[in-house]
């Protein structure tokens, strides 16, 4: 008997699962399908994304949709437009063999007047996102006196997302339902008011541990100095050519900033943002589903619901505040049994936070090294070689050029024709790696990988860190504010990174006085700093910021800036920086 059939699901429900290639069912389905089928018992499923949940509550609703009574049966409501089409269209490929059910998706940002024509013409299924759903039962346009079944998807993700009224709203308005099913990948306290006040005695299923991270998962991070993230990040995606990955950032700033740094690059990554419009946001989806884009990159907000197939990497710029979002990053990647890896750039202080995450998802984090420059190269080029191997040369006209190009390479050896091929392709990785800096912190430093850089660069790079960079790293700016202007230490520091758009991990020391204060601040971030404070007005005083001991310098001085100019090149350039 077929596994699927041992659940209890009907013949035409087998035939599609088969035709999709599984083979058998996903431990949430296991454990879920037989339960739902029973049509009235409640139930929570403490499931990721990814664990195959879609189906573990699709396939049993079509089986107990009676699809001659053409009126809302069942309703599914989850947090985003995104994931209300991916199961909208999971169904519809579920019930491919079944008799005529009709499913509708009502969401924020289509047309309201379509939706409700649907509506009119008589559904089975609805599925839906809060807001629109409210807005629905308002103007009268959804019947759901008869619904039998409600759905809530991705619980804590609605919830985060604001919506407790909108749910409540709606149980509230589905009052002839024999069964409520929750499917959350967490369960704070919030989603568990939910099932004490609406569900009856639910039963509970957990796949894996609760709050468990998927086992395909492999968690691995990087500790590098602050200044370093961009410039690691590069090094990582460089170090797998196949990445198919998403780039979580906190802000939307550092999403723009690092997305346009890439492009320019030339690297195929797109941003996804608040300002984005649906049309836009729908773009950069289909361009990243069918792979034409290579990276996404997203703050939480906007990567809501995003729901893609083979993700190799998720890839954290920088670690989330809220632990739990972590859980939520990393099950963008090993989906559907396949293997995936989550890396996070962290900077040394922020160890804690792993170790706080590995007891959160009781699994252990793997530190992995940033690959050196030359083993970047090294990856490249055996990569590109493979594809040279693979490239499919059956088809096309190469056979007619053939003859003419024996005659032109007749005289060169196959080791060269490789090696100038090798060039045209590399030339750019080799020249931009020929000195990268070993991006690990010091505390690496004396393990046994070999360093890119020589002793002698190190050398020079001492012998540059003269009177104004002190061997720490961090560089000493001099300040005319201090106390008297009102300011505490915590107001201040407040103050200097909210001019500077600078992260509070670039600074050191700060040593504040009644007029004048001084501020130890990260190498590469002392000229963004300068720049974006020195000059600027403060309670009708022109603030002064310079380098400590390198003299005071006016706005307008031209020694000023050009070493404002030089300490912007330090950030952007790896060997501009040594
Ligand atoms: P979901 O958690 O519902 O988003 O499902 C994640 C992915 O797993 C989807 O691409 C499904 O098509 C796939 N999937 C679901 N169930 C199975 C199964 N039993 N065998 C193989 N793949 C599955």
């Amino acid at each position: 008997m077929n596994a699927f059939e041992a659940l209890g699901l009907n013949e035409q429900l087998v035939q599609s699962v088969t035709d999709l290639g599984f083979e058998n069912p996903t431990e949430i389905q296991e454990k879920a399908i037989p339960v739902l089928l029973s049509g009235t018992t409640d139930f929570i499923g403490l499931a990721q994304t990814g664990t195959g949940k879609t189906a573990a509550f699709g396939l049993p609703l079509l089986q107990l949709i009676d699809a001659d009574q053409r009126h809302p049966q069942a309703l599914i409501v989850c947090p985003t437009r995104e994931l209300c089409l991916q199961i909208t269209n999971d169904l519809e490929t579920f019930k491919k063999h079944s008799r005529k059910i009709a499913t509708e998706a009502v969401y924020g940002g289509a047309s309201i007047m379509m939706q409700i024509r649907n509506l009119k013409k008589g559904v089975h299924i609805v599925v839906a996102t809060p807001g629109r759903l409210i807005d629905l039962i308002e103007r009268k346009a959804i019947d759901l006196q008869k619904v039998k079944y409600v759905v809530l998807d991705e619980a804590d993700e609605m919830l985060n997302m604001g919506f407790r009224d909108d749910i409540d709203f709606v149980l509230k308005n589905t009052i002839n339902r024999e069964s409520t099913w929750l499917f959350s990948a967490t369960m704070p306290s919030e989603v568990r008011a939910i099932s004490r006040n609406y569900m009856d005695t639910p039963k509970e299923v957990t796949v894996g541990r609760k709050n468990s991270g998927n086992e395909n998962i492999d968690h691995q991070f990087i500790i590098v100095p602050a200044h370093n993230r961009y410039e690691a990040l590069k090094r990582l995606i460089d170090f797998n050519p196949g990445m198919y990955g998403i780039i979580f950032t906190r802000t939307k700033a550092d999403a723009h900033n690092v997305s346009e740094r890439l492009s320019k690059a030339g690297y195929e990554i797109e941003a996804l943002h608040g300002d984005l419009s649906q049309q836009q946001r729908d773009a950069v989806m289909g361009r990243f589903r069918s792979k034409n884009l290579q990276l996404l990159i997203a703050t939480d907000v906007a990567a809501r619901g995003i729901d893609v197939d083979g993700i190799t990497h998720v890839i954290n710029f920088e670690l989330p505040d809220d632990m739990e979002v972590y859980t939520h990053r990393s099950g963008r990647t090993g989906r559907a049994g396949k293997t995936g890896i989550c890396l996070s750039i962290c900077h040394s202080r922020e160890s804690y936070k792993i170790r706080s995450l590995e007891k959160m998802i009781n699994k252990q984090f793997h530190k992995v090294d940033v690959p050196s420059g030359k083993e970047v190269c090294r990856k490249q080029f055996f990569h590109f070689m493979e594809k040279l191997m693979e490239a499919d040369v059956s088809h096309g006209d190469y056979e007619t050029y053939m003859p003419d190009l024996i005659e032109k390479f007749a005289d060169v050896s196959k080791e060269e024709v490789l090696q100038r091929v090798a060039a045209l392709e590399f030339s750019h990785f080799l020249k931009y790696y020929e000195n990268a800096e070993d991006l690990n912190r010091n505390d690496n430093r004396g393990d046994k990988r070999p360093s890119d850089r020589g002793d002698s660069s190190s050398g020079s790079r001492k012998e540059r860190t003269s009177f104004n960079r002190r061997d720490n790293g961090y560089t000493r700016l001099f300040i005319n504010l201090g106390t008297k202007d009102g300011f505490y230490k915590a107001s201040f520091l407040q103050f200097i990174l909210d001019e500077s758009n600078l992260k509070k991990e670039v600074l050191g020391k700060i040593d504040m006085r009644d007029m004048n204060s001084w501020v130890e601040i990260d190498n590469a971030s002392a000229g963004t700093m300068i720049k974006s404070i020195d000059g600027k007005r403060y309670n009708n005083r022109t603030v002064r910021m310079n380098e400590a001991d390198g003299g005071f310098k006016r706005p307008n001085d031209e020694r000023g800036r050009s070493d404002r100019q030089e300490g912007r090149k330090r950030i952007y350039s790896p060997r501009e920086r040594r």
